[in-house]
């Protein structure tokens, strides 16, 4: 595949055969065929808009949930940065903000405007396009709890879409086929600052206690099923601290796995199916994996 024969004209930058491991949190994984970070909505418009559809489309974000395959990925990989896809502005009781907004620093914002009911998102290490694309959540609320609505660009065009229109489940969202998420309109209620920085303060303290949040690391790695908790299971099968190469699932919190140092991709989804089959057979549940693994296996 070329450039020119494939990708439209952009304003924004497009890397051949971009390296991603860096910027992912697992530090694994593959290139990107294509890397097209866009200059601006109308960039990705045209973008979405003019590439064949046989052409494959990842949008990435924080790559804070993801295990990146050793052998890269094929196509494009979208990534938007930037101020055009990064904004934070209040508007009433709702903070809007752009999809490459920090969940951290929109939590920041809400609570200097005196927003309560958006502490949650202080501790999760992702983009506001991954919350939604994840409805990411913690400490009892989801983005589902306080979306009012989201703007997702498909080759189509822009859309504006209410939360009701995302079919949100447990770490679960519908969006429309190649639809990018652009901007979200997140709801507070009125708050103390002080009271919020305090209750971001406690969550971000209790984070530190409990999960390895320094690490390299890709959060939990399976959802939890229905009335149990899948570090509990992963206990019980006898897991915790288990390694795989250069993978280890966390001695600290048993749902996250850690690159401990030279790990591939391969190390990191072969230790977690290795958790998957041990808790299958030990407890006859079948853990879903909740860190999406993109990309080809090396060759
Ligand atoms: C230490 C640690 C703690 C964590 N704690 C939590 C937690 O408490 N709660 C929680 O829910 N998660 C947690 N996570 C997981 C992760 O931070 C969240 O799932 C987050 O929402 C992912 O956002 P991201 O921008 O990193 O998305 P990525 O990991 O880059 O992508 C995740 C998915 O979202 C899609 N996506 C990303 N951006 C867009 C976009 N703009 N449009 C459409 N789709 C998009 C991707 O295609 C992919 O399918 C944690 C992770 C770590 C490393």
């Amino acid at each position: 595949m070329t450039q020119h024969a494939t990708l439209p004209p952009l304003r924004g930058r497009i890397q051949a055969q971009a390296p991603l491991a860096p910027s992912t949190w697992f530090r694994v994984g593959g290139p990107a065929e294509w890397l097209v970070r866009p200059a601006d909505l109308d960039d990705l418009l045209l973008l979405l808009r003019d590439l064949p559809g046989t052409v494959p489309l990842t949008v990435i974000g924080a790559a804070s949930n993801l295990i990146l395959r050793d052998g890269g990925v094929r196509g494009v990989v979208l990534r938007l940065a930037g101020r055009a896809f990064g904004a934070i502005e209040r508007d009433g009781e709702a903070i809007i903000a752009g999809a490459a907004a920090l969940d951290a620093t929109v939590a920041e914002h809400a609570a200097a405007a005196g927003l309560a009911g958006l502490e949650f998102l202080c501790g999760i290490p992702g983009t506001i396009g991954g919350a939604v694309a994840m409805n990411a959540g913690a400490y009892g609320a989801e983005i589902k709890d306080v979306l009012e609505w989201a703007e997702v660009a498909t080759p189509g065009g822009l859309v504006r879409l209410s939360a009701a229109e995302f079919g949100f489940a447990y770490r679960k969202a519908v969006l429309p086929a190649r639809g990018v998420v652009v901007r979200a309109s997140l709801r507070g209620t009125p708050g103390e600052s002080a009271a919020i920085a305090a209750r971001m303060a406690e969550i971000r303290a209790s984070r530190e206690a409990t999960q390895p949040v320094r690490a390299r690391t890709g959060g939990s790695t399976f959802k939890n099923p229905p009335g149990a908790k899948a570090w509990q299971l992963v206990d019980a099968a006898g897991c915790r601290g288990l390694v795989r190469g250069g993978a280890q699932v966390s001695e600290l919190h048993a749902n996250f796995l850690l690159n401990t140092g030279g790990a591939t991709a391969a190390d990191l989804e072969g230790l977690g199916e290795a958790v998957r089959a041990r808790v299958k057979s030990a407890t006859g549940v079948e853990l879903e994996w909740e860190i999406k693994r993109i990309g080809e296996a090396a060759a």
